[in-house]
């Protein structure tokens, strides 16, 4: 595999990539190396109307384009995916960090959503029912709706976007995407890719930049909804403030997911789960395990096995061969994890393996933080409770079922949680009480397909309609009911 330098991008708007000069540039940065990789236009309020105005023009043909003709543009973007998979994980893990198995798996996701919006033509049907009343009839049409704004973060630069803008566009409506700023240029080329699968122009337009161009297209009256996925702070004022200008809003957020573990549980498999929960993507991913909780005897063992399988963990560049962990995405996000170490440490919770001082041979630029795992971790300390996004693991003893469940029951977030256990029993307890969406039994990251719905409860995601699967078609359509006499 090679990596390829990128270019300067611009803008995507109207079918053309404008440099955008007038608006500052904002740089992308390896994060294994702090190499530049290139820039990305520091979008205002100009660069977002003038691509809000492409998407508006567009939509009219768009809508009227028959819907087995959209869906095929995604077939298309399927079929050069899969030809460019092995160069889009390169490319991927280059800005983001993560290893290229890693990378390769997050591609695949994005693709399953392709795959999944290919079946616009009939996601999108509607329902019909004859004799409602005497000689009365009465229909549901589903209609594309306008301009739809998607706004996502760095953790999953390609799949993400993907969990968006494929169902908006293949049930006819046009977007503006915002991506992170912080590694963009993978999913620049998914954008050069969609173009060449044939998607019309102002149908997908990309407008690069930060909260500036965040809040134009959120405040733009020409945007009828705002898909957002990123921290819970931002994804509430993304939700208050879509809400209060009258759009429909999915902004999916942050998270503390719990992973639970009965005396019945194989300590072996749990301490493998709960590794390649908490440390894979070095904890960057809102899926992540972050607090274990063991009831009974079994937390010695798992906690012994969580040990080893950590210390076993090669950190490094993830395209480097045989790397496990690579860094955090930037030297402030290293900070904010480290700063987190520290403040566990001052609480009072147990140090028992600590990644604060991890250097890496050969790249002293890195933003490394080692695994790091913490016992007597309690819901009331910062390392219990808020998200840390980053390699640590905090354990904590219960002395029952019960003990566990009331400490889920605290946790302001609700993305995800696992239980461990042979008990069917103990399992659809979980299930029926832990009030959080995406569930675990003997699953260490519980991550939906692209046909179930993605999203949380709490303060993880604020809005009625998840990402993916029906949701995505409810979100980006309105129903229309038709009853007829005649
Ligand atoms: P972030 O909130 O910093 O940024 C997300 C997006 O919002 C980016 O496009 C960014 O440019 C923009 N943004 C940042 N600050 C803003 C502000 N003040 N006003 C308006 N826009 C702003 O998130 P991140 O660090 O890129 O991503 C990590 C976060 O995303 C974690 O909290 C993680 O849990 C969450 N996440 C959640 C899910 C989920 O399914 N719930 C999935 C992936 C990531």
């Amino acid at each position: 595999m090679t990596t390829t330098p990128h270019a300067p991008v611009g803008n995507y708007i109207a079918g053309e990539w404008l440099p955008s000069d007038a608006c500052g540039r904002l740089a992308i940065t390896d994060p294994a190396t702090a190499e530049t990789l290139g820039t990305v236009p520091d979008s205002g309020r100009t660069e977002v109307d003038r691509a809000v105005q492409a998407a508006r023009a567009a939509f009219p043909a768009w809508r009227r384009t028959p819907v087995p003709e959209r869906a095929r543009v995604l077939f298309r973007l399927k079929a050069l995916l899969d030809e460019h998979h092995d160069d889009l994980a390169v490319s991927l893990s280059r800005e983001h960090g993560k290893n290229v198995a890693e990378t390769w798996g997050e591609v695949q996701r994005g693709i399953e959503n392709l795959e999944h919006a290919s079946g616009m033509p009939t996601l999108m049907m509607g329902d019909t029912l004859e004799d409602i009343a005497r000689g009365v009839d009465c229909e549901t049409v589903r209609q594309p709706i306008g301009v739809f704004a998607v706004i996502t973060p760095y953790n999953f630069p390609v799949m993400i976007p993907l969990w968006f803008w494929p169902y908006a566009v293949a049930a006819g409506n046009t977007v503006v995407l915002k991506p992170s700023e912080q590694d963009p240029l993978t999913h620049q080329r998914v954008v050069e890719l969609a173009v060449q699968a044939g998607l019309p122009p102002g149908v997908l337009n990309v407008v690069h930049g930060r909260r500036e161009a965040v809040e134009a297209l959120i405040d733009h009256p020409d945007v009828v909804g705002v898909s957002f996925v990123g921290s819970s702070e931002v994804a509430k004022i993304v939700y208050a403030r879509a809400g209060a200008a009258g759009k429909r809003v999915q902004a999916l957020g942050g998270a503390k997911n719990h992973m639970i573990v009965l005396p019945d549980a194989d300590p072996e498999m749990v301490a493998e789960a709960v590794v390649g929960s908490v440390f894979g993507s070095a904890g960057q991913r809102c899926l992540a395990g972050s607090v274990v909780v063991g009831v009974g005897d079994v937390y010695e063992p798992v906690r012994e096995g969580i040990l080893d399988g950590a210390a076993g963990l090669r950190i490094g560049r993830g395209l480097d061969e045989g790397v496990d962990m690579g860094p955090v995405i930037s030297g402030a996000h290293r900070d904010r994890v480290k700063g987190f170490i520290d403040e566990g440490e001052r609480d009072g919770a147990r140090l028992l393996m600590d990644g604060r001082g991890v250097e890496v041979p050969g790249y002293p630029r890195g933003h490394w933080v080692g695994p790091t795992v913490f016992e007597d971790v309690t819901p009331e300390m910062p390392i219990g409770r808020e998200e840390v996004f980053g390699p640590v693991a905090g354990l904590a003893r219960a002395s029952s079922l019960e003990a566990a469940l009331e400490m889920l029951a605290r946790s302001p977030y609700g993305n995800a949680a696992s239980i461990f256990t042979q008990s069917g029993r103990a399992a659809r307890e979980f299930r029926y009480r832990a009030g959080i969406s995406m569930i675990g039994v003997n699953i260490g990251v519980a991550a939906p397909m692209a046909f179930f719905p993605f999203g949380g409860t709490r303060n993880s995601s604020y809005g009625d309609l998840k990402a993916q699967g029906r949701d995505a078609v409810s979100f980006f359509t309105d129903q229309r009911v038709v009853i007829s006499r005649w």
